[in-house]
């Protein structure tokens, strides 16, 4: 069996065993599989042993990998996750089914005018700094509702929740911190009324803290395809 298909599944292991921990159905919790750096061979080897979901944060890499992809009729997931430019939208918005690091209105705008009309509204996460003293990118946490609001009614978009990337924890507890935060804010924008479902939190480190806080999405790169060789990421 080749590497990427057992580490798959011992990646399906733990988020099971973590979701039984704390009472949760597996079911609910959705493996993305973290493409960055990975050659398109590597993800389509994952993809041919069920993997739907990937994942990438440079668009210039991604898009050679998906349209190539894209043109062996896979019907792969598209995640984006990483930090977005201006000038960057419209391919984002063209190649992607979710995207997870929305943290500015102006951005959200740009991706609802540019979502093509043929496709579906592009799922959006808004991206939180849970982590203050050592993270500079996501929306604080006290402005997180106001922007909800604001991108809930464009129209080419779906608002699904909320995603952090929290500082490096190695201490179980601590990496619960952060996750906890993301559960109780996605909270309150549900109880301000909107319909949202989606936590993205949780790396090959730290995946079984952000299951017991919640997580319905983890974003796994190493402990699938190993660590990764360049300086990227
Ligand atoms: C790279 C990356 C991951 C995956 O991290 P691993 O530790 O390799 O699992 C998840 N989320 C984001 C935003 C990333 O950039």
């Amino acid at each position: 069996m080749s590497i990427i298909i057992s580490n798959l599944q011992s990646v399906h292991q733990r988020i099971e065993q973590a979701a039984e921990r704390c009472g949760r159905d597996p079911q609910t919790i959705q493996l993305v599989a973290v493409s960055k750096t990975v050659p398109a061979t590597r993800i389509l080897e994952a993809y041919r042993a069920g993997q739907i979901a990937f994942a990438e944060n440079y668009l210039q890499e991604s898009v050679e990998k998906i349209t190539q992809l894209n043109s062996l009729q896979t019907n792969i997931e598209w995640h984006f996750i990483g930090p977005i430019q201006r000038n960057k939208t419209r391919n984002i918005a063209q190649l992607f089914s979710w995207v997870h690091t929305v943290e500015r209105l102006q951005i959200a705008q740009r991706l609802s005018e540019q979502r093509p009309e043929h496709l579906p509204a592009l799922n959006i996460c808004l991206q939180v700094n849970t982590s203050k003293e050592t993270s500079k990118s996501g929306v604080n946490a006290d402005e997180v509702l106001e922007l909800a609001q604001q991108i809930a009614v464009l129209p080419r978009l779906k608002l699904r929740g909320l995603m952090t990337i929290p500082a490096p924890e190695t201490d179980a507890i601590k990496q619960q911190q952060s996750f906890k935060q993301l559960r109780l804010l996605l909270k309150d924008l549900q109880n301000s009324g909107l319909a949202l479902d989606t936590l993205s939190m949780g790396m090959s480190a730290d995946l079984e803290a952000a299951i017991a806080q919640g997580a319905t999405m983890v974003r796994i790169g190493t402990a699938i395809f190993g660590d990764r060789v360049t300086s990227a990421g």
